[in-house]
């Protein structure tokens, strides 16, 4: 399961500076935080709202990152009966399942699943 928050954000406006070097955004999942949000950002472009020199501006709301996607790691079924690894088998269809194939004394393939073993023909 990653971490993005599923549906984030139901609230989202932006707005280019005149000269699109800097863009405003605001993004919330609460309505009212939006409008608040939003209010602070208007009056802001508006300048009526000032941040002071020397005061560090709040770093903007940042996306929760997802991580790297990791490979998918498959585990290998160990065939209980013999205790063996399994390879993993699929049809023209797609379905896919688990057996491993061994021979015997009499240079015979045998095939099994875990649960059943059989004599291949
Ligand atoms: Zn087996």
């Amino acid at each position: 399961m990653d971490n993005k928050i599923e549906g984030y954000p139901i609230y989202q406006w932006s707005k280019f500076t005149e000269d699109r070097l800097e863009q405003f955004v605001v993004r919330s999942n609460d309505f009212y935080d939006f409008i608040a949000a939003l209010d602070n950002i208007k009056g802001l472009i508006a300048g009526n709202i000032s941040i002071p020199d020397n005061q560090a501006i709040p770093e903007p709301l940042q996306l929760p990152t997802n991580p790297p996607e990791e490979p998918e790691t498959q585990i290998i079924p160990e065939c209980p009966i013999h205790h063996v690894l399994m390879k993993e088998r699929r049809n023209k269809s797609g379905q896919t399942w688990w057996d491993h194939r061994f021979k015997d004394d009499q240079d015979q393939w045998h095939i099994c699943n875990g649960k059943k073993e059989r004599v291949q023909s």
